[in-house]
């Protein structure tokens, strides 16, 4: 949980307390009013003109963050599971339900959600709002085209929409940015699984154009894929090294494992906020050259446990702090198919020659499959995640010059990783933005909203 800076209780309840709010990246802070929503149909009412629903404030930048002097309506405590059908693998639940309790229900029964995100720490209802996807997107698409029905407080009225009831209004709330409302329930299909465990391999890469013939090859053959790449290294015969990383669930596995073996639990936490960046860029090329030996040693190869191979920044807890008060930036783009080739080159250029260095760079590639919101970011090509420090002006000069690769290309840019594009910017990465602007409930707005001009201040 993100703790709140400060706070004044305003209730005995505890309920509604005034406080300042950051979001993954904390590079934004938001003073605001914070309800804990108790019940689902609970008359809230707000404290401000405009308000915003929030799960665990696990996106990057301003979308989780309501207005100044706004409301955030923090879901967490509606978290209950409504209804699950193992027969017709279709669950009902809260939105404030956090993946890490969904995994804990669901494994040990042989299910599994239908798409997971690099951490388990957020809730249904932002996986919904940001239509996240995961590292079977090639495969299966994002976790909207697996939400059947939701249920939204929408204008003041509680509404059902799924593709039949509401379809306009469903296409919007999925990758919505909890524009249209508050998400309230959840319906949506699962996966089966035949154990906790997975199959990996790990296959080092040399260049850009050996990660895109390997992940040609294994597109078809492994559900989950993703790579890890060194644009962090300034020594050109390392820069633009990785590792390719693929699995496939398994029901092969020895005798001295549970088949439906708990979660680890994490391993650490960083115990305070530490007044200054603690990452280096030695420290950082060391931790590349440790990571490469590590995941290319024998024992990274064969069966993995789910929660290591899904979630492997979950093992420390508030890793983000360890970026020091100002914070850092995660840049997250998609290039689209027949350009993401070209766009990577120039992109790499542009990296290698940069005053500054991003810490991780994951690359993955995003299959065809239509997604269902109007906002949605997943679409057919490679997508590339980059974590800046925030060091002023560096980073945002450099990440305008990224802009411009995108935009060139006809790419996007992902909402719930961003603290910065522009208005433009937004509107080239989301041309569905005019249906989309019908459906906003004029009640609820973000940060991100304002800033690139969904709704006004
Ligand atoms: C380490 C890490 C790894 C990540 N990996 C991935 C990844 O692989 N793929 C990916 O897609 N994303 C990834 N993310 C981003 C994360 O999955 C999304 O930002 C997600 O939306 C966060 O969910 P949350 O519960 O924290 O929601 P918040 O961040 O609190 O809110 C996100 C959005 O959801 C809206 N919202 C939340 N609850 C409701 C509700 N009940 N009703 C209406 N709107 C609501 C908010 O208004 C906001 O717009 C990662 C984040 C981290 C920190």
């Amino acid at each position: 949980m993100l703790p709140a800076l400060s706070c004044r209780l305003s209730n005995a309840k505890n309920e509604f307390v005034l406080t300042s709010l950051e979001s993954w990246g904390r590079t934004i802070r938001s003073r605001c009013h914070l309800r804990r929503l108790r019940w689902v149909d609970e008359e809230w009412h707000t404290e401000s003109s405009s308000c915003l629903a929030v799960g665990e404030r696990r996106s990057y930048g301003d979308v989780c963050l309501p207005r100044e002097k706004g409301t955030a309506l923090d879901c967490r405590s509606l978290d209950r599971i409504l209804h699950f059908d193992p027969e017709a693998m279709v669950l009902t639940c809260e939105a404030g339900l956090r993946f890490s309790a969904l995994l804990d229900f669901l494994v040990p029964r042989g299910f599994f959600p239908p798409v997971v995100p690099g951490t388990k720490g957020i809730t249904v209802g932002g996986a919904v709002a940001n239509d996240i996807h995961g590292k079977n997107h090639h495969k299966d698409g994002s976790f909207g085209n697996h939400v059947l029905s939701l249920t939204l407080r929408h204008h003041g009225r509680t509404i059902e929409t799924s593709p039949q009831t509401n379809p306009h209004l469903f296409r919007a709330t999925i990758g919505g940015l909890g524009l249209t409302g508050l998400i309230q329930d959840v319906t949506f299909r699962l996966r089966r699984i035949p154990s906790s465990w997975l199959l990996q391999e790990h296959i080092p890469f040399s260049s850009l154009e050996t990660f895109l013939d390997l992940d040609r090859s294994s597109s078809e053959e492994w559900p989950y894929t993703v790579s890890w790449i060194d644009w962090a290294s300034r020594s050109p015969k390392l820069f633009g090294r990785g590792v390719f990383i693929r699995g496939r669930e398994t029901a092969d596995i020895p005798s001295t494992r549970a088949r439906f073996e708990r979660a680890p639990t994490n391993v650490g936490t960083i115990p305070f906020r530490p007044p200054l960046r603690c990452l280096s860029e030695i420290g950082l090329s060391l931790y590349n050259s440790l990571t490469l030996h590590t995941r290319l040693s024998s024992k990274e190869n064969g069966l993995v446990h789910f929660d290591p191979f899904f979630f492997p920044l979950d093992h420390i807890e508030n890793w983000n702090l360890l970026y020091g008060p100002k914070g850092f930036f995660q840049y997250q783009a998609v290039f689209p198919e027949a350009k993401a080739s070209s766009a990577l080159e120039k992109l790499e250029k542009v990296l290698f020659d940069a005053p500054i260095r991003s810490f991780l760079t994951v690359l993955k590639r995003f299959g065809s499959k239509n997604p269902t919101g109007y906002l949605s970011f997943p679409r057919a090509g490679i997508t590339v995640a980059l974590d800046f420090p925030n060091i002023p002006p560096h980073t945002l000069d450099l990440m305008e010059r990224i802009d411009q690769i995108v935009l060139e290309s006809g790419g996007a840019l992902y909402p719930a990783k961003d603290a910065r594009m522009s208005p433009s910017l937004f509107r080239h990465s989301f041309p569905n933005h005019s249906l989309f602007r019908e459906h906003i409930d004029p009640l609820f707005a973000s940060r991100f909203s304002d800033r690139i001009g969904l709704t006004s201040p």
